[in-house]
């Protein structure tokens, strides 16, 4: 029998109303447009994309911080749109969320052991104070740090230390699926590589699935299965890691593929840097047809009229007209 999905996504859309005065025109933010895709159990799914593509959206609203207006969100099998109550709180046990900042995350006023119980108090985990005390000095063991940072406050760590602690309070109720929403962007990048390494060391300890978002394809590509390209609320590519990264397909992959710095200088050279013009469209007045027609160095007159649809393409998927038979 097939593995099954642990999270399964199907034409996701998430929008938000911004329109200003009583009696101004409408206006809707289409932050997620009709996403889907399936993370596997022990598996990292890799979210790229420009800032304001939709990825932080789609992560949160997976974590329900945001509802969607259409589409299925499927956890183990069950849709999770209308869970309430215990359910609810089930739910959010299993699906944790390991912010961006650092700094912004963690309450200052609260010691590291606070921080880490808070969860297990919530989702009453451990009888005892003193075995939820044990669980946190293993957590930050696992993480990297001493238990006699237990008593300490954030502002005594670096930012890496506090991802750190971030990673920890996660793990503390014993999720099933992270969202990691650019863990590691806010972070120096010799201490990048050092979080990268924690998670999927953890990942193999613990059995976990990640959504790990990023900006950053050449992270993404080393911690990730499989690879998901999003523009502008859309996916418009998504494959195995491998695939995405050295073979990409949509020619806005293949712009972001190249804008990745090479320490080779040769090789730098002989490769063909691609240019992106212009800024990212508001996702408020998207473009007509395809999404990346304002920028695409391929784009043709009906790419400007017509919205490519999703199709697989050598075991992957991707929207672009270019591929169409
Ligand atoms: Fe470019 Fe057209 Fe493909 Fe869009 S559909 S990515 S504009 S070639």
């Amino acid at each position: 029998m097939s593995e099954k999905p642990i999270l399964s996504v199907r034409n996701l859309k998430t929008y938000f109303d911004v329109t200003k005065g009583l009696f101004s025109k409408k206006q809707i933010v289409k932050a997620v447009d009709d996403v889907s895709f399936d993370v596997m159990p022990n598996e990292t799914f890799g979210l790229v994309g420009e800032s304001g593509c939709g990825k932080t959206t789609l992560g949160r609203t997976i974590v329900k911080l945001y509802d969607p207006v259409e589409g299925s969100i499927e956890f183990l099998g069950k849709d999770i749109a209308n869970l309430k109550g215990a359910e609810l709180k089930a739910y959010r046990k299993d699906m944790q969320m390991i912010f961006q900042d650092p700094y912004a995350s963690l309450n200052p006023r609260m010691t590291v052991g606070e921080i880490i119980k808070e969860p297990m108090i919530i989702h009453n985990i451990y009888n005892t104070d003193q075995e939820r005390e044990e669980r946190v000095v293993e957590l930050l063991r696992i993480v990297g740090l001493k238990p006699d940072h237990i008593r300490r406050y954030p502002a005594e760590f670096s930012g890496g230390q506090r991802q750190r602690i971030g990673i920890a309070r996660a793990l503390a109720v014993n999720p099933k699926f992270i969202v990691c929403d650019e863990p590691i962007s806010a972070l120096d990048v010799s201490i990048q590589a050092q979080v990268i390494n924690l998670l999927e060391n953890i990942q193999k300890e613990m059995g976990l699935s990640y959504l790990f978002i990023a900006h950053d394809l050449s992270m993404v590509k080393h911690i990730s299965d499989k690879i998901g390209v999003m523009y502008l609320g859309h996916m418009v590519e998504m494959g195995k890691s491998e695939d995405v990264y050295h073979r990409p397909l949509h020619p806005y992959t293949t712009a972001l593929l190249s804008a990745i710095p090479i320490p080779d200088p040769d090789t730098a050279k002989a490769k063909s840097r691609i240019i992106l013009e212009g800024e990212i469209p508001s996702p408020i007045n998207p473009p007509a047809g395809c999404p990346f027609s304002t920028r695409c160095p391929k784009a043709t007159e009906r790419c400007r009229q017509e919205m490519p649809q999703p199709i697989e393409v050598g075991g992957r998927i991707v929207a672009c007209h270019l591929y169409e038979r």
